[in-house]
């Protein structure tokens, strides 16, 4: 029998258990064998509290090894993944549990009395799992049964068309969208990251980012596990921490923030990162002047990709050639992507900018209990509507611009946030900004740059100082200096906080 996406990720591990998959930070060394066995544990646990193949197991902990091994549990006993970012509220997990009607909710054991009426409304039997801590200390209700359950477990039968997980999307534009990821859909990306960045049983991977999201639960650890390769797994992003382990690492994936942050670190230096093989960012967008600087300090060209949680991984930089900074690269092997006119949905020549759209086998098989929402996002001929705005260059690089839904119509004229942002960062004491659009009684919206400066500027100065750079719709009305950009936990900027905060500005 063939569980698709569990037997693919394995494929390489299985074959020697004794192999690392993990190191810990308090200092437990996790093997390829225990993966197997703890997975097999969760998988036991589940179908013991009535998982029946198709069921949602929603999961909000902790980062942990235990976590990630819950995922695979869960894919194994035929299950259906949903994780939950930690930083939701109870009032949110009630919607999320609402809408996806789980069998099983898991939580962290410090939340459970706030929880566990909001599990029952939903009919989801409440777990917890917490941190493992030590032998002495319960990591939760399902640890203690994962424990004492057995460690074999015989896969469930899925194909590649079945539901192995359904993420959630970030939120940035909306009430998230339930995304339905098939195993296909998983080990399809895991297999063609691994050949592009050329993953093998060698490399070690620094893991900081989340696994409730996409990028660190699939693109990471989905690429490790496919490599048969192994990862220093740490709870979170953390500049000393990330520089205590990095001698012992080959690779290290990041957001955009990531890399600012350790940009601003002395201990970044060509010594300290001379042995890397690579560093990748994406999630949101990396400015090609931190692209640049990190090029300037370490020697090393990060390589930018460009994802969503519907479609996992479309594009990368490539791995050999040139990595462009301020591009995403090229359509992954086995993806096809184009650029449409978002009104007319005319296939537009190279140079000109309209809606990415892509398909292939990373692309999702719908959001999840919202049959017209998917419909209306995809093509009568299979390409998935992305929102995202790019343009390809004439060497094939692709280059997004912005959100649809962040574009500003000012007088019926189109201004791209990204082409003014790029002129305001330009400016002296200018760290970065974002544009966006707000109300205005005569041309509909009117454009407002927000600014974060490292030093006094004054409004007008600002504005006279875009005068002779941007047509004159293009420039501002309006700068507002603020303290920081809004960013949730994947750094991504919340332009529609942004929006909200300045609506009235133009009267
Ligand atoms: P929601 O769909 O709920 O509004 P979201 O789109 O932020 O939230 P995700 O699926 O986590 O949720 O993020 C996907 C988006 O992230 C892409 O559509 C794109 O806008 C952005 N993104 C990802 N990688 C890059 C990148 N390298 N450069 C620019 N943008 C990126
Ligand atoms: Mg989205």
């Amino acid at each position: 029998m063939t569980n698709t996406l569990f037997d693919g990720l394995l494929s390489v591990g299985r074959n020697d258990p004794s192999r690392r998959f993990a190191v810990l930070p308090d200092g437990r060394d996790y093997s390829y064998g225990d993966v197997e066995t703890v997975s097999a544990r969760f998988a036991n646990v589940l179908v013991s509290l009535g998982l029946q193949p198709g069921d949602r197991v929603a999961v909000q902990a902790e980062k942990s090894i235990e976590a990630l091994m819950l995922y695979l549990g869960t894919v194994r006993a035929g299950g259906v993944f949903l994780p939950l970012n930690t930083a939701y509220t109870p009032a949110e997990i009630e919607y999320f549990l609402g809408d996806a009607k789980p069998r099983v909710f898991v939580c962290n054991p410090k939340k459970r009395d706030q929880l566990a009426p909001v599990a029952d409304k939903a009919g989801a039997a409440i777990e917890t799992l917490g941190v493992w801590r030590s032998p002495d200390e319960s990591a939760g209700s399902l640890s203690d049964k994962a424990l004492a359950a057995g460690e074999k477990f015989a896969s469930v039968e899925r194909g590649s068309e079945d539901l192995a997980a359904i993420l959630y999307t970030s939120g940035t534009t909306g009430r998230s969208k339930g995304a339905m990821l098939t195993h296909g859909n998983l080990l399809s990306n895991a297999e063609v990251l691994e050949k592009s960045w050329r993953f093998s049983a060698g490399d070690v991977l620094l893991h900081v980012l989340p696994i409730f999201h996409t990028h660190g639960l699939f693109v990471a650890s989905n690429t490790v596990m496919i490599a048969g390769a192994s990862m220093i797994f740490l709870p979170k992003f953390d500049a000393d921490e990330v520089f205590r382990y990095l001698p012992q690492a080959t690779s290290m994936m990041g957001v955009p923030t990531f890399y600012t942050r350790l940009l601003a670190d002395e201990r970044l230096n060509r010594e300290s990162t001379a042995h890397m093989r690579l560093f990748t960012s994406g999630s949101a967008p990396l400015l090609a002047e931190t692209h640049r600087a990190f090029e300037a300090a370490t020697g090393q060209r990060i390589l930018e990709r460009y994802g969503m949680t519907e479609t996992n991984m479309s594009t990368s930089n490539p791995y050999d050639d040139e990595r462009r900074a301020g591009t995403v690269g090229f359509a992954l092997e086995g993806t096809e992507l184009r650029i449409a006119d978002p009104e007319t949905a005319e296939i537009l020549p190279d140079g000109e900018i309209g809606v990415i759209e892509v398909k292939g086998p990373n692309v999702f098989s719908g959001y999840w209990q919202m049959p017209e929402k998917t419909a209306s996002e995809f093509r009568a001929d299979g390409f998935f509507i992305t929102g995202d705005l790019g343009f390809v260059d004439p060497d094939g690089y692709v280059t997004i611009v912005g959100r649809g839904k962040d574009l500003v119509i000012t007088g019926g004229y189109n201004v791209y946030p990204k082409e003014v942002e790029l002129v305001i960062d330009e400016l002296p004491g200018v760290v970065e900004s974002a544009v966006i659009g707000v109300p205005h009684k005569d041309f509909g919206e009117g454009v407002v740059g927000c600014v974060v400066a490292k030093e006094p500027l004054e409004e007008d100065a600002v504005i006279a100082a875009l005068k002779d750079k941007l047509a004159r719709f293009k420039q501002p009305k309006r700068i507002v200096f603020v303290d920081e950009l809004p960013r949730n936990t994947m750094g991504k900027v919340q332009k529609n906080v942004l929006r909200d905060a300045y609506k009235d500005l133009l009267g």
